[in-house]
């Protein structure tokens, strides 16, 4: 077995490179991403302590609360922990008396034997409805015709970017945008609330888009703690965000994925406000690494994911499980190519990002992992 690490990871992968055969994707360790969770529970015990008697229940809540934090952990900058936190234990314990209530209530209507003036799912199902209508109307003409092109009929961004004389990438992250929007006003209209202050929206915006610059830009983690309401929705924003649209996953088997996957990444790295110059970069990286799956390998895939630690930058990961590479170096070497000339091949990849690492195992695949950093200011 052979298995190659080249290149060198600064800070996120820790000072020991990993080296495996195949490469997770899973968050890597480090300081930065493991955040103090344990030392949040004195202050939990204290909370929840001071306001439910039992104490296991009291258990169960800090537990609870615990393990929303850490599922949330990577959505939201790292001094928004704490007050999120105690917004979450504060949700817990009212909805742990609003599910008293409601039992309290059942009781009653068992009792009295009065039929209920509509079962509860047919009216849920139809304030949803009325929610998501009131909160489409919120949306402006064009995010709103965007929006429902691309989820409800399917249409791709490249032919939304033509309709609206834009670029996929830039449609890509006013879908983003949208989502998140969508996301807060729905939420508002189901709960029937407006904003208590102008700082409600940018806030509720940033935390429903996963935006840590914003909430820290925005003073998120403050007003968490100010506002009861959106300490109340941003439970349920936290949730939502976790189902991630800044990742690409494109298979890989032939010529036309290639294009595939190199619209793929230059849509998400647009996001980050690449430099025109930088978007082609990548692109032409991603068009590299995926030309290798595609001639040595014949089937693999490209994840493409938008990271921003330590900084903002875009991370490609192409896996094969082809015949892995038999001589690494020689591969990376400047004026090596198997296909005579074509193309920049691996070196070029190499040399266009800023980290580049190939883990490759003869017989069994080959993954490489680069990263392209975005210059800050
Ligand atoms: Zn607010």
């Amino acid at each position: 077995m052979k298995i190659w690490l080249v290149g060198v990871y600064d800070g996120w992968l820790g000072t020991q490179p990993r080296v495996s055969a195949e490469c997770s994707s899973d968050t890597p360790p480090g300081p930065e991403n493991s955040p103090d969770v344990a030392g949040l529970i004195p202050l939990l015990r204290r909370l929840v302590g001071a306001r439910v008697a039992d104490p296991a229940v009291a258990e169960d809540l800090v537990q609870e609360t615990l393990a929303r934090v850490l599922s949330a952990a990577g959505r939201v900058e790292p001094g928004m922990l704490e007050p999120y936190a105690i917004v979450t234990a504060r949700n817990l314990i009212a909805s742990l008396w609003q599910e008293k209530d409601r039992h309290r209530r059942n009781e009653h209507r068992v009792v009295d034997l009065r039929p209920p003036q509509a079962p509860d799912e047919d009216l849920l199902a139809r304030e949803e409805r009325e929610a998501v209508a009131q909160a489409l109307a919120r949306l402006s003409r064009r995010d709103r015709d965007t929006l429902l092109a691309h989820e409800v009929s399917g249409q791709d961004t490249k032919s939304l970017a033509l309709e609206l004389g834009s670029t996929a990438g830039a449609v890509a992250a006013q879908l983003h945008r949208s989502r998140a929007r969508l996301r807060v006003e729905y939420l508002l209209a189901l709960e029937r609330v407006e904003p208590v202050s102008d700082r409600c929206r940018p806030v509720l915006l940033a935390i429903s888009g996963g935006d840590r610059r914003r909430q820290r830009e925005v003073d998120a983690a403050r007003h968490l703690m100010e506002c009861e309401l959106c300490g109340r929705l941003s439970g349920s924003l936290m949730e939502r965000a976790q189902q991630r649209d800044d990742q690409m996953v494109i298979p890989i088997h032939a010529d036309a994925d290639i294009v595939a996957a190199r619209q793929a990444a230059r849509e998400l790295a647009t996001r980050l406000g690449f430099s025109r110059t930088d978007l082609t970069v990548i692109a032409t990286a991603v068009s590299e690494v995926a030309r290798n799956i595609v001639r040595f390998a014949g089937v693999g895939q490209i994840a493409v994911e938008l990271l921003d630690r330590p900084r903002r930058g875009v991370q490609i990961v192409a896996r094969d499980t082809g015949p892995g590479i038999f001589d690494v170096e020689q591969a990376l070497s400047d004026g090596y190519s198997t296909y005579h000339g074509l193309g920049l091949g691996l070196p070029g990849a190499r040399r266009l990002m800023d980290e580049f690492a190939v883990v490759t195992e003869v017989g069994r695949g080959t993954t490489v992992t680069m990263t392209k950093w975005r210059e800050e200011g």
